[in-house]
């Protein structure tokens, strides 16, 4: 008798009847000899119309309001799929962070999972009924609940996965897998049946949302095995395990995108050392993440700067680099929030060369212009102009050979 940790998202208990079918699910797995613990998100597009509703009330609203008001999206749904197992004549129990407590850090909007209190879930476990938690939040050390990043109710499966010491965590979407890459942009993109975590790893950090990166990260950490499923359809899905050693590792596997992407770049720099120093130092201090950073040297008095930061932060990162350039008389800063970034990933890639000679022929061939490049053994990343991202990403798939085959 195997632990499955099943996590829905958003879409998968959109509606009450979706609802009812997710439940049917579960006592189906439960009828089939599993213990079964679930993760719930918020119900369709409940969080972004909280997130609207905050800014209605409030310009900048209160971080800690925010993380209390995100928070209602998963304990609606996990009360409600509760109801229905019950429904059906399946005991369960709906969990919220506080009751198990699920710990985090105390950074409202972006906390980190320290400790899940799994005790109530393995008393639930050992007298057959179904704990349902919430996925996505958790609570800090001084009683607030935090939330731990959009799209994190995959970390919270993880997490529990964990500290239950599951057998193997599913995250059940509406797709029926990991594909070569997101199928709503390339419908020709095919279901990967496994994948590395170290792939993975790549996939969700360069933009592939189909899984959360720090959930990558922490079934990599602990070994867990992750299963991308449809909550729609039936199927074996995506593995996402420890390389497979038996077989050649593909030279690519996917590519992700971002489209949340905008650059800056600050020319004329005196070419010495600490000036990277001095332009990040108060980007960091705002708390703004950055992605893609180089440094050109047009001759050897002189440096061009260039990163990358999320398109939220754009105006607060291009104001601050702008009164950081102020010490370096001559220097220029421009920026561009219209980019967007595209990753091809491969773990053959380390042992195959060539990888990036076909995607600038690619590019070259469909006139697009490449801005940024940055790379990683297994990963070649390249920032694009937003209007550009989709033929670029279709062309590539084709270049790389990733396409379904059509049925004979
Ligand atoms: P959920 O609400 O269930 O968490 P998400 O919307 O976060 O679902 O993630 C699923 C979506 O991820 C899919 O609908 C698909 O558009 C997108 N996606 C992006 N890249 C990929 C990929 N490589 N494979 C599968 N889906 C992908
Ligand atoms: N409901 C949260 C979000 O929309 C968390 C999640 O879905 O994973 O980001
Ligand atoms: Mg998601």
């Amino acid at each position: 008798m195997s632990l499955i940790i099943q996590k829905y998202g958003g879409t998968s208990v959109g509606s009450v009847a979706r609802i009812h079918a997710v439940a049917e699910q579960i006592a189906k797995l439960a009828d089939e000899g599993h213990r079964v613990a679930v993760v719930v998100s918020a119900m369709g597009d409940t969080t972004d119309r909280l997130v609207e509703l905050a800014h209605e009330v409030c310009p900048e609203p209160d971080p800690r309001e925010m993380d209390a008001l995100l928070a209602t999206g998963e304990m609606v749904s996990t009360a409600l799929l509760a109801m229905a197992l019950r429904r059906l004549g399946r005991p369960a129990r709906s969990y919220n962070a506080m009751q198990l407590p699920i710990a985090t850090t105390a950074q409202a909007g972006r906390a980190r999972i320290v400790r899940v209190e799994a005790e109530s879930l393995q008393n639930d476990l050992r007298t057959g009924i179904v704990p349902i938690v919430t996925g996505f939040q958790g609570c800090a050390a001084n009683g607030d609940l935090t939330t731990i990043g959009r799209g994190g109710s995959d970390t919270t499966a993880v997490a529990l996965a964990v500290a239950l010491v599951a057998d193997e965590c599913q995250i059940l979407s509406d797709v029926a897998g990991v594909y070569t890459t997101d199928p709503r942009m390339v419908p020709e993109a095919k279901r990967l049946p496994r994948i590395s975590y170290e792939e993975m790893l790549e996939l969700a950090g360069q933009g592939s949302r189909v899984l959360h990166l720090r959930c990558v990260e922490f079934a990599a950490r602990y070994g867990m095995k992750l299963r991308v499923l449809s909550s729609f359809e039936a199927g074996p899905g995506t593995l996402i395990c420890q390389e497979d050693r038996k077989v050649e590792a593909p030279v690519v596997s996917g590519i992700a995108f971002n489209r949340d992407e905008a650059s800056i770049t600050v020319g004329g720099l005196p070419h010495k050392p600490g000036m990277a120093y001095a332009m990040l130092k108060p980007i960091s201090e705002a708390a703004i993440d950055v992605d893609m950073i180089v440094v050109n040297t047009p001759d050897t008095d002189h440096a061009d700067f260039s990163f990358t930061v999320h398109r939220n932060d754009y105006s607060k990162a291009i104001e601050l680099t702008r009164v950081a350039a102020h010490a370096f008389p001559g220097a220029a800063v421009t920026g561009n929030d219209r980019v967007a970034k595209l990753a091809v990933v491969g773990s053959g890639m380390r042992s195959q060369p060539g990888v990036a000679t076909t995607l600038f022929e690619t590019l070259a061939k469909e006139a697009i212009n490449v801005r940024l490049v940055s790379t990683s053994e297994i990963k070649i990343s390249v920032l694009v102009a937003e209007k550009d991202l989709e033929r670029a990403v279709r062309a590539l798939h084709q270049a790389y050979g990733l396409e379904r085959k059509p049925s004979p």
